[in-house]
Formats: structure tokens, sequence, C-alpha cells
């Protein structure tokens, strides 16, 4: 029998949050399927949304491959534009969308021939300072090519603070925005998970739904389940070994933890080679048989050690739940001092993904 680690992906709860953060009439959404769906597995997900959702978002043009192989046929917008001439004259053919966020690849794109041209949006700089063309070069920018004035490409944009939504950067962000694509007559897409769930005046003509749509919270300090969101990824493993240390024994790496009773540690399989954070502090929650334990001592590449003195019966055998259905992930990241997006990118290629 193989070892039974596995990450259970739920995608009636990534249609239902999907549906859940719906944004208003006249704004439509993009599902965000980037790094493999935020680690859910991006076919699972492209599939499970494929009747609902008309457009996904994806990080780089390699991501796209995979997709279309699995039959998906919707456009893929390519949040970081190409990173190439080759990225560039594939795109058209492949239904890429590229969000074009510079002048180089603006200089590609000019070099082809017009029927051989994608569909491209572009990227403005409204205070994240991190992709996009300035707010006030990009009437030069769409004047200096005239198939892409005559595309109208859609604007776009990203909040650096939507998880804080009352962060005045927000309205700002926004009110430089509105003024853009009001005074270009052009389209509009800036809203992320936050944004669209809790700035409705944000959603414009398009809206990017990522981590909402896997049940991890949006909003710093607040449950996804304050939004109606579940989550979509249960990440389990099983007690590999059972031991009893008394009082005063330490145990794992380095002895970080000791008994401070007689206790019953189990060991579990898994580590941060699958992807649990090795940053976990002591006293990081699992569950197991319904009740909450907690892990002592270092986590290990392939194993934790945790406590189960207080559960009653354990066996060799059974299944811990280290985030999920029953933990939401948004506590582990915090235990561990990082945020949800980290933890569910992270689950390794050694641990299966399946749905249930
Ligand atoms: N848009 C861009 C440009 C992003 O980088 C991301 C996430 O990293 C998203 C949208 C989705 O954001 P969220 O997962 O917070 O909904």
């Amino acid at each position: 029998m193989s070892r039974s680690t596995r990450a259970i992906i739920n995608p009636d709860a990534i249609r239902n949050n999907f549906r859940q953060m719906s944004p208003g009439r006249g704004c439509t959404a993009i599902a965000v399927i980037k790094a493999d769906a935020y680690g859910h597995g991006a076919v699972t997900v492209a599939k499970a949304l494929a009747e609902q959702c008309e457009c996904f978002a994806i990080a780089i043009c390699d991501e796209a491959a995979a997709l279309r192989e699995a039959g998906i046929s919707q456009p893929l917008l390519v949040l970081e534009g190409p990173h190439d001439a080759d990225d560039c004259r594939a795109a058209k053919a492949g239904n890429l969308i590229l969000l074009v966020h510079n002048q180089q690849q603006l200089a590609w794109l000019d070099e082809l021939e017009q029927s051989q041209r994608p569909e491209v949006w572009l990227k403005v700089d409204t205070g994240m300072h991190r992709l996009g063309f300035n707010a006030d070069d990009i009437a030069k920018v769409l004047s200096s090519y005239d198939w892409l004035k005559q595309q109208q490409p859609v604007l776009v944009s990203h909040f650096a603070c939507a998880d804080d939504p009352d962060n005045p950067n927000n309205a700002a962000q926004l009110q430089q925005f509105l003024a853009l694509t009001g005074s270009l007559a052009l389209p509009g897409c800036m809203a992320n998970s936050a944004a669209t769930l809790c700035n409705p005046a944000s959603q414009a003509d398009w809206c990017r739904l990522g981590i909402g749509l896997y049940g991890a919270s949006p909003v710093t300090g607040h449950a996804a389940a304050e939004y109606g969101l579940t989550p979509a990824m249960t990440l389990k493993a099983q007690i590999i070994a059972l031991h009893k240390v008394k009082q005063g024994e330490a145990v794992g790496y380095s002895q970080t933890w000791t008994a401070p009773q007689d206790s019953v540690i189990a060991t579990v399989g898994i580590g941060y080679a699958d992807g649990y954070p090795r940053h976990c502090p002591n006293g990081t929650p699992v569950v197991v048989r319904g009740q909450r334990g907690q892990l002592v001592g270092r986590v290990s590449m392939d194993m934790i050690t945790i406590d189960v003195t207080h559960i009653g019966e354990v066996a060799l055998g059974d299944e811990v739940e280290l985030w999920g259905a029953q933990l939401p992930v948004d506590e582990v990241a915090d235990w561990a001092g990082t945020i949800s997006y980290e933890l569910i990118t992270r689950v390794s290629a050694r641990v299966p993904r399946v749905t249930g």
C-alpha cells in the first residue's frame, strides 16, 4: 500500500465559491488559475468551471499548453504578458490574451503581421509599482500603434492593499483607474477576490478571482466562511507511528519541544518536502478524529510529530487533516507566519491531488 498523503480537491466548492463571488451585472469574472490553480491543479479547476467561466488567467504563456491539451477552449489571459517574441508569435493560435506592460512587448507585437496579432490588454500602474505603464503614458502608448488603438484594449490594474478594504490606498488607486478608463473610453479590469467582495465600485467590466475560488479568505483578519466561501483543498496524511514519551522527554530535531506531562505522540507522514511549512511552530493545530491535536517538535522533510494525548483512541493509519474542510488554511498560515496563498501553492508534486 502506498503512502496515503493526499490533497483532496473539491470541484463543487470551487463552483460554489465562483458563484458566491459573482460580481454585479456588467462585470465578467475571470478565474485566476495560474501556478497550477494555486496548487489545486489548473486542468481540474478549469474543467470544474468550464460551464460558468468565460475566461481564465494564467501567469505565463507556458501554463497554457496543459490546459489546451485537456480541451479547455476559453481565452487565457496571460498576466505577465509575453517573455519573448516567440510568446507573441504563438499567442493568437493559442487563443491567448497578452497583458502587455512594457514597450519591449509592444515592439515584439508590432513586428507581427496584422493577421498574426493576438488580442492585447494593457497593464497600467496605479500604485502597486510592480508591473504596468505609467498612467500618464497610456494615451501616448495607444497613439503610437494603430493596431493597438483599433483593438480598444482592456485597461488592467492591480490593487496593492485590497486585502485591507479600509486602506486609503484602495480609493486612490481606483480613482486614478476610473479616471483613465473614463477619459480613454476603454473597458477596465481591476478587482481581485478581495476587491470584488468588498468594493463593488471596483468591479468594472472584468474582475479577476483567485484566492476566494479556493475557499481561503481574501481579506486579512476575516475568515473565508464570513464570505460564504468553502475550502477547496483538504490536505491529509496518516499516522505512521505512535510513541509514549515521559514528562521531560524531548521530541524531534534540536529537541524544540519537551513533554510537560506523560504524552502520546503520533508521527504523521507529511513534511516540508510535501509543502507542509517548516516554519510551523509548536502548537500549530491539526485535526485527528474530528478533534484538534497540535504539532510538537520540528517539521522534518517527510514527517511531523503531533501531540494526541487528549484525543483518546488514536490508531496507526488514522487520517490527520493538516488544513481544509475542518481546519481553515488561513489559520495554519497564521501559525506559520505566512499567507494561505503560499501554503496552497507550495503543496509539492509528491502529494497526489485527488478530486473528492
Ligand atoms: N490579478 C493579478 C495580477 C494577480 O497577481 C493576482 C494574484 O496574485 C490576482 C489577480 C488574483 O488575486 P486574488 O488571488 O487575491 O484574488
